[in-house]
Formats: C-alpha cells, sequence, structure tokens
C-alpha cells in the first residue's frame, strides 16, 4: 500500500516522497480514504503512529484539489490542538505538506504577538492551526471568520473535550457550518469523552490501530519502585549509563521538574526544561535545543509535552508518576516513535502506589519490575480531594484546568514495609501545582 493507492493527489504524494514518507502508516491507511470521502471521523491511534498526516493529508488534498481560495479573515480547514508547541508542530508539517502550492498555512497561539497574526490572517488562509483561547481572542475581535471553514480537526481530543477546553470548543465548534466535516483525533478516548465527542461529529467513522490505552509494543516498560528521595539518584545513575542517548524526564510539578532541571544541570548534564512557567520563547527554545541534540536531557510536565514529536527519544523516565493513568500512554509515546525501539522507566515511590495501579489498570498490563518490589499496604485507602480513586468517581482527564485528580495530601508513613532498594526513608510528594 502506499499513499498513491490512497487516492491523494500525485504532487502530494511526491511530495511526501521528497520528505521520506512512503508508506502510509496503519493510521493513514485507515483514516485518509474515509477522510478523502468527506467522512466524520473519530481515530484513535499512539502518539506517534502519524496521526498528523492522518488528517492534515486528506485537508490538503481537497483544498489542492478544489482550488478554492479562502475569503478574507476565512481559514478552509482549521486543526485546534491543546498547546501551542504541539499547534506549532501540526502547522510545520501541514507547510510541509503544502510546500509549492498555493496553500497558505498559519498558525494561531497564544504567547505570540497578536497584531501579526491578526495581519497574517486578513487574506484569509487555507488551513489555520489554533489553540482554542487565542483563536477566542480573535473571534471576539472579528479578526477570523469560520463561517466558510469546511474542515475541523480536534487534536489530541481527549484533553480538548476536557472541562480547560470544552467550552471553548462549545464556542467555536457553532461558527462553523453544520455541513462541515470533522475529525477527531486522539490515543486515548475514555468512554464519557466517547459520548462528549459525538456532540462534535455526525456519523463518523471510528478507525482505531491499537487498543485504547494500550502502549505502543516496541516501548520495553520498566518499573523501579524507590523512595521519593532516593529518585534522584537513581534517575542520575541510568541517565549516565545512556550518556549519548536523548531522554525525556517527566514530573508533575513545574516547580518540581525545575528544580530537578536545576540538579541535572549542577551534575554535569546538558538538560533543559519545559512547563507551564516558561515562556513560549524558552518552550520552543528548549525543544528546538532537545532535538537538535543540543541539549540531551528535557524534564517536562505533562502539560507542556503531550503531542510534541521528538524524533530519536531512547529513553522516558516518569520521575513521578502521572494521576491520570491515560498521561502515562501519552508520556511514553514520546519514545518509539514511527517505529523506533524505546524504554520507558517508571520511579514508583510508596504513595504513588495506587497512580501505578490504575496505570496497569487502564493498559490491562503490568510493568516489568526493575528494582525492589511493590509497597504494601499502599495505596488502596488513599483519598483524592477531587472525587476519584478507590471506590469514587473516575477522574478527570488532564490538561489546561490545572491538575485535577492531583494528589494534595501526604500520606501517612506508617505500616509501610520498606523494599530492599529503599536507601533513604521516604518523603512524601511535594504539593501538585498547577502546571
Ligand atoms: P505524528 O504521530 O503525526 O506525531 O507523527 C510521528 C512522526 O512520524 C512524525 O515525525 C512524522 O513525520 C512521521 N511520519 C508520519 N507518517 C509517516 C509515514 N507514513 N512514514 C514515515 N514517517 C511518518
Amino acid at each position: 500500500m502506499d499513499f498513491d493507492m490512497l487516492g491523494l493527489a500525485p504532487r502530494l504524494v511526491a511530495k511526501l516522497a521528497e520528505q521520506g514518507i512512503t508508506d502510509p502508516t496503519p493510521i493513514q491507511t485507515q483514516a485518509i480514504p474515509h477522510a478523502m470521502n468527506g467522512r466524520d471521523v473519530m481515530g484513535l491511534a499512539q502518539t506517534g503512529s502519524g496521526k498528523t498526516a492522518a488528517f492534515g493529508l486528506p485537508m490538503v488534498d481537497a483544498l489542492l484539489k478544489s482550488g478554492v481560495r479562502p475569503n478574507p479573515k476565512s481559514a478552509n480547514g482549521l486543526v485546534l490542538a491543546p498547546t501551542r508547541e504541539l499547534a506549532k508542530q501540526i502547522a510545520d508539517n501541514l507547510t510541509a505538506y503544502a510546500q509549492g502550492s498555493h496553500l497558505k498555512v498559519a498558525l494561531v497561539v497564544g504567547g505570540a504577538g497578536i497584531t501579526a497574526q491578526i495581519k497574517r490572517m486578513a487574506n484569509g488562509v487555507d488551513l489555520l492551526v489554533a489553540t482554542p483561547g487565542r483563536l477566542i481572542d480573535l473571534l471576539d475581535r472579528r479578526a477570523v471568520s469560520l463561517s466558510n471553514t469546511r474542515f475541523l480537526v480536534l487534536d489530541e481530543a481527549d484533553q480538548m473535550l476536557d472541562l480547560g477546553f470544552i467550552h471553548a470548543l462549545r464556542r467555536i465548534a457553532p461558527l462553523l457550518p453544520a455541513d462541515r466535516q470533522t475529525m477527531l483525533f486522539s490515543a486515548t478516548m475514555p468512554k464519557q469523552m466517547g459520548e462528549l465527542a459525538e456532540a462534535f461529529l455526525r456519523d463518523a467513522v471510528r478507525v482505531q490501530v491499537n487498543a485504547p490505552g494500550k502502549a505502543v509494543e516496541k516501548i520495553e516498560q520498566s518499573v523501579h519502585f524507590v523512595a521519593q528521595a532516593a529518585k534522584f539518584d537513581l534517575l542520575v545513575d541510568l541517565l549516565d549509563a545512556h550518556r549519548d542517548e536523548l531522554a525525556l524526564v517527566f514530573g508533575r510539578t513545574k516547580h518540581g521538574m525545575e528544580k530537578l532541571s536545576k540538579n541535572l544541570a549542577a551534575k554535569g548534564f546538558a538538560v533543559t526544561a519545559i512547563h507551564g512557567n516558561k515562556s513560549q520563547g524558552q518552550r520552543e527554545r528548549a525543544i528546538t535545543d532537545f532535538r537538535s541534540g543540543k541539549v540531551r536531557i528535557l524534564v517536562a510536565t505533562d502539560v507542556a509535552a503531550r503531542g510534541l514529536d521528538i524524533p530519536d527519544v531512547r529513553h522516558v523516565y516518569n520521575f513521578e508518576l502521572p494521576n491520570v493513568p491515560e498521561n502515562y500512554v501519552h508520556r511514553i509515546g514520546r519514545t518509539a516513535r514511527a517505529g523506533a525501539d524505546g524504554a520507558a522507566i517508571a520511579f514508583c515511590a510508596p504513595d504513588e502506589m495506587q497512580d501505578l495501579r490504575d496505570i496497569q489498570r487502564a493498559m490491562k498490563e503490568d510493568i516489568p519490575i526493575a528494582s525492589g518490589r511493590p509497597w504494601e499496604g499502599e495505596g488502596t485507602t488513599k483519598k483524592r480531594p477531587n472525587g476519584g480513586g478507590a471506590g469514587g468517581q473516575r477522574r478527570r482527564f488532564g490538561g489546561g484546568g490545572g491538575a485535577p485528580g492531583a494528589e494534595g495530601k501526604p500520606q501517612g508513613q506508617r505500616g509501610r514495609s520498606k523494599p530492599a532498594n529503599a536507601v533513604a526513608k521516604p518523603k512524601s510528594r511535594p504539593r501538585v501545582a498547577a502546571r
């Protein structure tokens, strides 16, 4: 199967070949023909599976073939993404597909000057990639009109449908024509999100390449049961063992991750960090430096790193486990992208036992143990301030609205049996701040 057989315009197929993209990935094979038939699509695929091309190529193809030029301030297609970095990555990919054609691609995200964005939109564009907040700002200023927008894409849809974005989405979607084509892509689509998603779709085809929530098979996963206070030394040892390879280190809080990045730098590692306290310029620079290999270690929180395509990451460390199980899948999806091998190494402190159980349950698989042994008597009675946890409601999915389901209560240390590898007294995790 190649891209010709999917019905894409020959010039687009040639453009892809120039970029080394010759064989469609499974999600592309499944989604592109439906999308080209004008159907709404709900695509469930892991990060790194080629999702961007799965929704991007049919739009570029349709716009190339139709030759319809955009009206002033309008966009023929709109892609919404939850983070600025992801939006930029999508815009870069679409620009690459459209290179050499008349198609214009624009990016509007917060943290960048709005005047230039208003100017860019004045004559209209073929494809607009946006984060919801800035788009609403431009809509309010009447700098953008969506009344002619024929395509709507929601990337990382589970996050787009979560608390932080759903209001924005409910404002934006009705501004598009009712007969638009909508495509919704996500690595995970929990049931209640799926129901919410239906409201934006019409008779959608559901395409799926992996069981939702299942980790990419090429990723070698492992977990170290290690006390919070011993995590740093273990991380340094593991990073030292793979000096030449790119590593991503995930944690929960922006303050914690900033401190970790400084401590790693003090140990002589070329390291940078992305989290919600960094400016847009700093975030972009961090990713550019990491992509180019100028820095070898990127320390990140979930919100800052979600959906990013960073090639050649061999190791993803979960320095702290995410308290939203689906984020584990997103995090480890940063490695083993586009068919490469990768390793995902989790650190689990005593008060993360329940998080680990939730993750394993969501993935329907156990993570092999690299060192230590599961902490006993932990996690089963953990209370969560936002109503999740044992016997409680399901937790909300993470994202723009802060740290839903975050743990705010340090746990007592009584009744805990230490595993063999515990080298320091376990400390409770710092309180989780908004990311
Ligand atoms: P995505 O899941 O869209 O973030 O894509 C992950 C990576 O795979 C990106 O670097 C893409 O350029 C690359 N990619 C997408 N489709 C293909 C393909 N058919 N063949 C090879 N690489 C691809």
